[in-house]
């Protein structure tokens, strides 16, 4: 079959991505619901539908229905429809997980890091990449990677954990060929737990959503109308390199009193006058797992969950959000010494929004926001009118 010109297909899927945007958003909707929010009518919809199964797209499984109503049908994922993969660089290891587009991420493949050399630790990532896209070829669509580390363009900048300054990630994509025509997104960590945070999370329905993460520092970034503002180079939300902290202490970024050095555990150590941690997650989980707490702990736990307030606060200054949601070890952070927090946020903010401060919640997601939030970008790029119109053909062939 000819193919239809770009736009044209493009228009035609218009109504598809927007039914898709609605699942996505309101997992378990009915038809008939589904039909209401895009204002169409249950012919439409009926008609809408049948195309989308037909696209190998959506699918309808019959719901149980309360009362006597006409028996109703919700809305899901085609079984051989699109699929997406995350992949995600943590400090200490690797993990892969597939998703379709209910956005759910389901880990396939996780190890270490083997070898020293940047080849030589990319190669196992991308063979494991190389055989979910050879048994899953036509139905892979889109892979982002998540990366502890500012994203610059097309690259990663800083890897800390393994000294990688500048990587091209696209390594990790070798073996999957071009012509397959499959997207490859990067996205740093933080940005990615925050954006996940307010598509399906504690910040879910909130128009503007701020997220703050610690680990070894802060990390975080400003999601509005669900869309993170990652910045001129993708590099925004180094929420904390700015001089919160101590003036007298240099951080290693290269700036002087930095946020980042009074709110992880290696504050924590310093307030105890224990050295300097290797690991500063590992660090807060060894003092949070002592069964007794002595004095000075207490004060450390205080003078971080402090901090960590009255940087919140400042930043709800900045960007008036909706809600705040805290990731990483924040939450454990605050609830270590919530009173602390508390008072410190709500002596940072200006007068006139003390009356109603923005709600500071959990992050919902864990340790496994920036796979939600990798997969919620991916299938950002796969259902748009493009993208759907790009699998429609694909399928054809
Ligand atoms: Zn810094």
């Amino acid at each position: 079959m000819a193919q239809e010109p770009r736009q044209a297909a493009q228009m035609r899927w218009l109504g598809a991505a927007q039914l898709i945007a609605v699942v996505r958003s309101e997992p378990g909707i009915t038809r008939a619901a589904a039909a209401q929010r895009l204002g169409i009518g249950s012919g439409g919809a009926t008609e809408l539908v049948a195309r989308m199964r037909q696209a190998r797209l959506l699918d309808e499984t019959s719901a149980r229905t309360q009362g006597r109503g006409r028996p109703t049908t919700v809305l899901g994922p085609h079984a051989d429809g699109p699929l997406v993969l995350a992949v995600e660089l943590r400090a200490a290891d690797w993990r892969l997980a597939l998703a379709d587009l209910d956005g759910l991420p389901q880990v396939v493949a996780q190890a270490g890091y083997v070898g020293g050399d940047l080849d030589a630790v990319l190669r196992p990532i991308a063979n494991a990449i190389g055989a979910i896209y050879r048994r899953k070829s036509k139905r892979l669509r889109a892979v982002t990677v998540s990366a502890a580390g500012p994203i610059s363009g097309a690259k990663l900048g800083q890897f800390t954990p393994r000294g990688w300054n500048d990587v091209d990630l696209s390594a990790l994509t070798a073996k999957i060929p071009d012509r397959a025509g499959v997207a490859l997104l990067l996205g740093n960590d933080a940005t990615l737990a925050g954006l996940a945070e307010a598509r399906t999370g504690a910040a879910r329905s909130a128009a503007t959503a701020l997220y703050l993460m610690v680990a070894e520092g802060v990390g975080g970034t400003l999601v509005v109308n669900g869309e993170p503002l990652t910045g001129a180079h993708g590099a925004a939300g180094e929420y904390g390199h700015v001089p919160f902290g101590d003036p007298a202490l240099v951080c290693p970024c290269g700036a002087r009193g930095c946020w980042d050095l009074t709110v992880d555990g290696r504050a924590l150590a310093r307030h105890r006058g224990d050295a300097q941690p290797v690991d500063a997650v590992e660090y807060v989980h060894e003092l949070l797992n002592k069964p007794t707490r002595d004095k000075p702990t207490r004060r450390a736990f205080e003078a971080v969950a402090a901090s960590l307030g009255r940087g919140t606060g400042a930043y709800v200054n900045v960007h008036d959000p909706d809600v705040v949601t805290l990731g990483g070890v924040a939450a454990l952070l605050r609830a270590q010494a919530p009173e602390a927090f508390n008072d410190a946020y709500l002596a940072a903010l200006m007068s006139f929004r003390k009356d109603s401060p923005p709600p500071v919640r959990d992050a919902e997601h864990g340790e496994d926001g920036p796979l939600h939030g990798a997969v919620a970008l991916a299938l950002d790029d796969v259902t748009t009118a493009a993208g759907l119109a790009d699998w429609v053909d694909r399928q054809r062939v």
